[in-house]
Formats: structure tokens, sequence, C-alpha cells
């Protein structure tokens, strides 16, 4: 069955940007609610509303009231959705301390880095999913480090799907995210959601790629900057390049030739756009 859509958890729209490790548990509670009635929609199938909130049930822990109320359901098929988040105040701390996106995991610091980056960002990662799951979307989190994803020079060497495939076969929405993994030419470095998600989308070609975050889309330049201007539309030329349409007072669809790029120092914006 072809894949329909990858939705994109921004980190900074799941998370408290400025405040170390912590979630904005309305965002995480209210987009989880959300997500469950796309898929639902999407899915002629679904006659009964799943989700309740299991953490209320008396008698039972949320573990065996997930298997419970999962055993209750109708067979829903949830099978055309993934779900990719970043890592906002989780993670980045870790990572860029010790320089795990540098590589070099002979040094200590790095190494240490490493580890404290993957519990960082697998916690949050956990916390995800317990939050669709008490929704009731029947969601895995799966971690590129654990699934034997490789980079060399930062980027995708071997990243095997197949696992991921197989989830979303069984029923289940994979929960991937940013991670730290082992680079063959740098021992080691940060892989982003974004990346990851360029690499599903080759690899399933949904229909949709869905990013969800804390600004009304993509900008001009950084949303934070005077003047920044919402971009209407972004133009996907056959060979892959793109062009925007930037909204002026004299021409409402003036085509521009502008450069999210020359403004986005993370490169994050115009990964996300490619
Ligand atoms: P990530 O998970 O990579 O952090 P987000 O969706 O949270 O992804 O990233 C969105 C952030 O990117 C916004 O908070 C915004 O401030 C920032 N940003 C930087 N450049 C741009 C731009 N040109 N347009 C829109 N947002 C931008």
């Amino acid at each position: 069955k072809p894949i329909r859509c990858i939705v994109k958890l921004g980190g900074s729209a799941i998370t408290c940007k400025n405040e170390l490790e912590t979630i904005n548990e309305e965002n995480l509670k209210t987009v989880s609610r959300q997500l469950r009635q796309t898929m639902m929609v999407s899915d002629s199938s679904c006659g009964k509303v799943l989700g309740m909130d299991w953490s209320k049930r008396p008698g039972f822990t949320e573990t065996s009231c997930v298997v419970d109320d999962f055993c209750d359901q109708p067979a829903l098929d949830f099978s055309h959705f993934m779900v990719v988040h970043g890592a906002g105040s989780f993670g980045h701390f870790q990572a860029s301390k010790s320089g795990v996106h540098k590589g070099g995991l002979n040094r200590l610091l790095v190494k240490a880095g490493f580890v404290a980056t993957r519990i960082s960002v697998t916690s949050l990662n956990l916390e995800i999913v317990r939050a669709l799951a008490r929704e009731g979307v029947p969601s895995i989190g799966m971690s590129p480090f654990a699934c034997g994803w490789l980079t060399c020079e930062r980027n995708i060497a071997s990243a095997d799907v197949s696992m991921v495939a197989k989830a979303i076969d069984s029923g289940f929405v994979p929960v991937m995210h940013g991670d730290a993994v082992l680079d063959a030419a740098q021992a080691c470095t940060i892989l982003s959601g974004d990346v990851i998600i360029r690499h599903l989308a080759e690899q399933f070609k949904p229909e949709f790629v869905v990013f969800l975050t804390d600004v009304l889309g993509v900008y001009d330049r950084p949303p934070t900057e005077p003047n920044a201007v919402l971009l209407r539309e972004i133009e996907v030329r056959e060979d892959g390049s793109w062009s925007v349409v930037k909204p002026t007072l004299e021409n409402m669809n003036k085509q521009v030739e502008i450069t999210v790029a020359a403004h986005d120092t993370t490169g994050g914006m115009v990964t996300k756009i490619s």
C-alpha cells in the first residue's frame, strides 16, 4: 500500500526550545490528537473512534491498558503514515557541547556526548510515542542508530528501511527521530530529522510530507529577522531546483529568485524544502 504521508513534528513545536529537555506538553497533546483524527479521516474503513485516556482507567498500568485497548478495537488501518520528529531542546546541547557532529569517537568527551545525546533524544522519542499511544495511534519508536543506519561524511551511506516498511505493513506508525549515528569517515555524527525525511521520502515516495512547526511557514529569511516575508508558494522544477513566489505590493504573484539558503545558517530550511 502506498505511503500517504510523512509528518515531521518540528523540534521547536513539541519542545520548549530555550528550556533544556522540556516538552511542550500542550502542543504535543494537541498534535497527537490531530494526528489521530487525520489518520482516521484519511482511512474510510474506520468506523469507531479510537483513543481513550488510558491513564484514567483504574486498575491498569499504562502498558497493560495499551494492550487491552488495542485488543478491543476493530482493525484500524494506520498504514499510510509515518512520523519523524526533531530534537528541539533535547540532544542539541549534549551534541554541540561535545562535538558529536564533528566526529572522533576516540576522544572521551565525544564518546560521552554520543551516549548523552542518545539518552536525550530517545527519551524525547519515548514521550512522543507515549503521547501518540495515549491518543490511540499504534506508534513504534524507531531510532536510526538502532536500525543500523550509517553515514559517511555526514551523508546517509546505508539506511535500510525494510524494518520501517515491515512495521508499517504490520499496521504500526513508525516514529523516527534525529539521532547520533556511526559515520564511516569520521566515526560518528548527528543525523537530523530532516535528512531522515529526505531519505524516507526517496524510499517510500509519499503523497505528502507535512512539517508541523512553530511558525506559519517558510519565510524568505529566519522569521525572527525584521521584515521577514512569509512565502506563498515554492515552485519545484522537473530537475529538483526550486524558486519561490514572493508576494510584493506591486505584484502579488511575482516570481523572484530569492535564496532562503543565504539566510539559513543551519541548512535546516533548505533541507526541509529539498
Ligand atoms: P527542527 O526540528 O529542525 O528544529 P523546526 O520545524 O522546529 O525543525 O524548525 C523550524 C524553525 O526554523 C522555526 O522555529 C524558525 O524559527 C526556524 N527558521 C529558520 N529559517 C527559517 C525560514 N526561512 N522560514 C521559516 N522558519 C525558519
